[in-house]
């Protein structure tokens, strides 16, 4: 089947291929789409917090997270083809944009990290335009600033690592003013490739 429905949380039943292949399609489209990862316990607190369950419900691209996922797709009696996790795609997805024309831009974690991720991008893929990073720690009085910075590096794709469910309400609060394509909650992401 093509879903596996966790607490009606519908989660695309995909190969981390299809995942990336329709990452860069909507890049190409004409439309602004949200993807996430949900874990079990990104599944559980969606149960508790209604607000991160309308989010998630809306987002374009629901991908399972861990293993936690495939043990409950089993016991679904769902097999799930792949643990599509942000970890493993990360790079892929990296790899593939290197050989297009678009962009990327990291916002998320704190300064050092960042900085740590984005010298890990230009290292491993020298050819990926990386658009723009910002660490995610600031106020509300300069988050018209950050999304300004974000548009105006033009970048295609926007991952997201606030940790969930900010990130993911942080992109669909703000996602009609963005200009990227597609933007993307990584979660802790950005600590694992910091170096
Ligand atoms: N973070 C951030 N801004 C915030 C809160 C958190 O940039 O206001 C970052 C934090 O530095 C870390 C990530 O978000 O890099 C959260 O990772 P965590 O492992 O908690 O997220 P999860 O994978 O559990 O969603």
């Amino acid at each position: 089947r093509d879903y596996i429905n966790i607490f009606g949380i519908l989660i695309r039943n995909v190969t981390m291929d299809e995942a990336i292949e329709e990452i860069m399609d909507v890049m190409d489209g004409s439309e602004k789409k949200q993807f996430c990862f949900v874990n079990p316990d990104c599944a559980n607190i969606a149960y508790k917090n209604r607000d991160y369950f309308t989010v998630l419900k809306n987002c374009h691209y629901v991908l399972g997270d861990g293993i936690g996922i495939k043990i409950a797709g089993k016991l679904l009696g769902n097999e799930i083809k792949q643990n599509v996790n942000g970890t493993d795609l990360f790079p892929r997805l990296c790899e593939k944009l290197q050989k297009t024309s678009k962009s990327l831009f990291l916002l998320g974690a704190r300064e050092e990290v960042i900085q740590g991720v984005a010298s890990w991008v230009k290292e491993n893929y020298p050819n990926l335009t990386l658009a723009g990073y910002r660490n995610g720690y600031f106020t509300q009085q300069e988050q018209q600033q950050v999304i300004e910075q974000i548009n105006d590096s033009k970048a295609d794709l926007l991952l997201v690592a606030f940790g969930a469910p900010k990130q993911e309400k942080w992109i669909a609060q703000n996602q009609a003013q963005l200009h990227a394509k597609v933007a993307i909650g990584v979660g802790g992401l950005f600590d694992f490739y910091s170096g």
